[in-house]
């Protein structure tokens, strides 16, 4: 089921989330509806308090669709490395039409657990990396607009008054 995508400035997208820890039915449904909602907004990343569920999950799929083995599921993820650093555009289902480059680690491993509730480890580099840090970044209450300059910030966050004012938000 295709849920709607929750906007900047709900407060469900600004506050941390809660430990996922029932690996039951219900869990699996709820990945089937971030995977079908972020298809369907034309995402590759997609964490649970965009749809309004206030849990410590994440899926990613750079592919778009293209390629089932890009399909990740991330539960109660968290980063163990980080190193380099990559500068680069993001944008976010949460805040539509406002890109800014942000800083992230170029290489990243993170431990997660799967749909069975087992634990495993990833490593990613590059736009993986990033995605992985901008969605756990998601459960952390934390958005991308936070990560950018003072002076970039007070900019989107005008924009997106004004797209609020005319109705466009
Ligand atoms: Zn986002």
């Amino acid at each position: 089921m295709i849920r709607s995508i929750v906007k900047y400035p709900d407060p469900i997208l600004q506050r941390p989330t809660e430990l996922v820890t029932e690996f039951n039915e219900e869990l699996r449904t709820l990945v089937d509806d971030m995977f079908e909602s972020m298809y369907a907004a034309k995402g590759i990343g997609l964490a649970a308090p965009q749809i309004g569920v206030g849990k410590r999950l994440t899926v990613v799929d750079l592919s778009n669709q293209e390629n089932p083995d890009e399909k990740i599921v991330l539960i109660n993820p968290e980063v163990l490395e980080s190193e380099g650093r990559q500068y680069d555009e993001e944008g976010c289902l949460s805040l539509p039409e406002i890109r800014e480059k942000v800083v992230r680690a170029a290489k990243v491993k993170v431990k997660a657990q799967n749909l069975d509730g087992e634990w495993f480890e990833m490593d990613a580099e590059e736009l993986l990396a990033r995605a992985f840090l901008h969605e756990i970044d998601h459960l952390d209450g934390v958005l991308f607009i936070y990560r950018v300059s003072g002076l970039k910030r007070d900019l989107a966050l005008r924009k997106i008054r004004k797209m609020q004012r005319n109705g466009e938000w």
